[in-house]
């Protein structure tokens, strides 16, 4: 089976290449000492893409050493897997991460990667077909379903005309071919506003909101329309329209994507047909022992290849040496700092923020500390009924306009677990996840703790689906400041502190992970990918070139 980053040489097309050129590549020695801080998920990959990389056959010559630092006493950052006993046996809590979606080229080379730890066998689906990746809800007061291609047109049209939070839809679609494209000097825009200038505000506010609800735990009116929505972004001006757009911005490949799937395709990975033809009909993939299953074979597999992992050893202070061919990393536990060739933080970036402080205590890349993160109380749910459910689908989401009265405990979104994968518990039952807060709770100087919490997340659950029953397990979880918010102007910032970062540490710093280029897991672990592969300097390259962006027509991108 080839891994996904042998031999390296062939990853990039020569077009790609020539096209980024040396704005990408640093002038890196091969092999080296380096260092990675953080043990998520995006720190696991990278140390693992540096082995695999050390593996190839121009750097095996080299020595090359990976040391990676984890302030935590485990691995694995905000995946989080939990067993617990229900009476007849046990079911698993997922207290942050549960699902991965097989979108390539990100869930191709995440397939790729859990084939190449051993992992594929504990693959779990979800069907296309589901009625979890069929049937999704709103809830603003009374639980609307959203309309989708496989209900059928009566069902579309019954919908759109007859639910008021589905409003606006019809003439929405219809009016926007007419709205001019953003004029040139208009760099970036809330994600309300973009929805709002192309479609209308009722859009925004009834459908946009609640599916950013249910990604970002974010505000619509904060949130980076350029970061986050980037293809209709830039489809706005190829194509002039999004509606006459769509065909063509339906099949937008992003360069580096373009370019990873590529290597995928010609490596043909992953090699099992059956694992590529059951990602190709799912909706979901997860793994039977949760996703925590994926951190802890990552950390298994490094410490066999000779990676050292420091748990319970939080990074303090990163320091350029005076030539800034070095880096000085200094720890906690030791007055001495450890110097490293290279270093790939992973932690927040206003963590890392916190580490790069001048003698005179002013912080050395300041705009690393602008990334807001918002907090999320996560209330996992089991019944050991299995037909408590009173409909069916993925779960529920909550526009940002439901007025309090109807959303008083500041809910984001109901998950109905049991109804999107099947195989993680050994009985049957009903399992839910309760997420609150989010940008609700912007500007609390204090949150809801557990006991509220759980007795909120009862109440939202009898409101909406009119389950009274008491669970019978319950786990509370307050994930604090765990979702990066790329707001307004994030390109532009990221793109200084890549300025920022190379002017304090020459190549010796680079980062990676939730707060930068995208949020979910297989954004992560193909963050990790680029870094180490395109070998960069900052991490934050690509904040400082024109994205690019072909249309290629891949009936099966799992070929
Ligand atoms: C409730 C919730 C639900 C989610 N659901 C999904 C989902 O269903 N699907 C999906 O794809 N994504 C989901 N996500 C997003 C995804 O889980 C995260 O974005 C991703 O796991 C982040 O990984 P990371 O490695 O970049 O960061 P983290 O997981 O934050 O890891 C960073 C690591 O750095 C460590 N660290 C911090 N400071 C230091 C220091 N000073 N020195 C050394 N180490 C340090 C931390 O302890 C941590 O282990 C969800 C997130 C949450 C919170």
């Amino acid at each position: 089976m080839p891994p996904l980053l042998s031999p390296l040489p062939r990853v990039a097309p020569r077009a790609l290449r020539l096209c980024l050129g040396r704005r990408y590549l640093s002038a890196s020695a091969p092999g080296g000492d380096f260092a990675v801080i953080g043990g998520g998920i995006t720190g696991l990959s990278t140390a693992w893409f540096l082995y695999q990389r050390s593996q190839t056959t121009d750097q095996k010559k080299h020595r090359t050493k990976i040391t990676l630092f984890e302030a935590a006493d485990r691995t694995g950052g905000w995946i989080q897997s939990k067993h617990v006993d229900v009476p007849g046996g046990r079911v698993l809590f997922e207290t942050g991460a549960r699902t991965l979606r097989p979108t390539p080229p990100g869930g191709r080379a995440v397939a790729t990667l859990i084939e190449e730890l051993g992992l594929k066998d504990d693959l779990i689906f979800g069907s296309k077909d589901s009625p979890a990746a069929i049937r999704r809800w709103l809830y603003n007061g009374k639980l609307v379903e959203l309309p989708h291609p496989k209900l059928g047109l009566l069902d579309l049209g019954m919908k759109l005309f007859t639910q008021p939070a589905l409003k606006g839809i019809i003439s929405g679609v219809f009016s926007e071919p007419q709205v001019s494209p953003r004029p040139d000097n208009v760099t970036d825009e809330s994600v309300g506003s973009f929805v709002t200038r192309r479609m209308n505000k009722a859009i925004a506010n009834n459908l946009t909101s609640a599916v950013f609800h249910g990604i970002y735990a974010g505000d619509i009116w904060q949130l980076s329309a350029r970061s986050l929505l980037p293809s209709l972004w830039h489809g706005e001006k190829e194509y002039g329209s999004l509606v006459l757009g769509s065909p063509a911005i339906r099949t937008l490949w992003e360069e580096k994507d373009e370019a990873l799937q590529k290597r995928l395709f010609e490596t043909d990975a992953p090699a099992d047909l059956v694992l590529r033809h059951n990602m190709a009909s799912s909706s979901v993939f997860t793994l039977r022992g949760g996703l925590e299953q994926l951190s802890r074979r990552l950390e298994e597999k490094l410490l066999q290849k000779g990676v050292t992992i420091r748990k319970g050893t939080p990074v303090t202070k990163l320091e350029p040496s005076e030539d800034k061919l070095r880096v000085k990393v200094f720890t906690k536990d030791s007055a001495e700092p450890q110097t490293f060739t290279n270093v790939i933080a992973t932690c927040p970036a206003k963590t890392l923020s916190s580490m790069l402080t001048a003698p005179s205590g002013t912080p050395l890349v300041p705009l690393l500390s602008t990334i807001p993160a918002v907090t999320v109380n996560v209330i996992n749910l089991w019944y050991p009924d299995p037909h408590l459910l009173p409909i069916r689908g993925f779960g529920s989401l909550i526009p940002q306009t439901t007025p309090l009265e109807d959303n008083p405990c500041w809910a984001l979104g109901i998950v109905y677990d049991s109804e999107i994968v099947q195989g993680q518990d050994s009985v049957p039952g009903t399992k839910l996840t309760v997420m609150l807060g989010g940008h609700w709770w912007d500007g609390w100087s204090e949150i809801p703790g557990e006991e509220q919490s759980i007795r909120f997340a009862k109440e939202t659950v009898a409101r909406q689906l009119g389950i009274t029953a008491e669970p019978a397990a319950v786990n509370f979880s307050s994930q604090k400041e765990c979702i990066p918010q790329y707001t307004v102007g994030h390109t532009a910032r990221m793109a200084q502190a890549h300025h920022g970062l190379k002017r304090t540490f020459g190549d010796g710093l680079s980062v990676a992970g939730s707060s930068y280029t995208g949020v979910g897991v297989n954004d992560c672990i193909k963050a990790a990918y680029n870094n180490v592969v395109w070998n960069m300097a900052t991490g934050l390259e690509p904040f400082t070139v024109k994205a690019k962006y072909r249309s290629i027509n891949m009936p099966n991108p799992w070929e």
